[in-house]
């Protein structure tokens, strides 16, 4: 009695490792599908906000690459570039003051 309950108790490491691997496995898997998904709807999102002109397109200062921000009222933007996470409003403020402005006080 007291045998056969040790045999089939408690798992072995080896089993247990076996187990955790699958989970892996299958938690990867899981992981990549949700991946693909969230990539293609953030993609029709930005598509359907470009297409209504509501999207700011932003090149990074820092790295050249073209960060897109959705131009909602209400929703919070990230600061960071997506590339490599310079502040983007940082870059654009210091682009908007290279532009000179037209009818400056100091012409006056
Ligand atoms: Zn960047």
């Amino acid at each position: 009695m007291t045998r056969s309950r040790k045999m089939s108790g408690k798992k072995t490491v080896k089993q247990l490792s076996a187990e955790l691997d699958e989970l892996k496995g299958e938690f990867a898997r899981f992981a990549n599908a949700a991946a693909t998904d969230i990539m293609k709807l953030n993609h029709l999102v930005y598509a359907m906000l470009d297409e209504q002109g509501k999207i700011t397109k932003i090149t990074c200062t820092n790295c050249g690459q073209e960060a897109v921000q959705a131009d909602i009222e209400g929703v919070e933007q990230s600061e960071q570039c997506p590339h490599c996470g310079q502040n983007l409003h940082e870059a654009t403020q210091t682009t908007l003051e290279m532009i000179p402005t037209e009818g400056d006080d100091s012409e006056e």
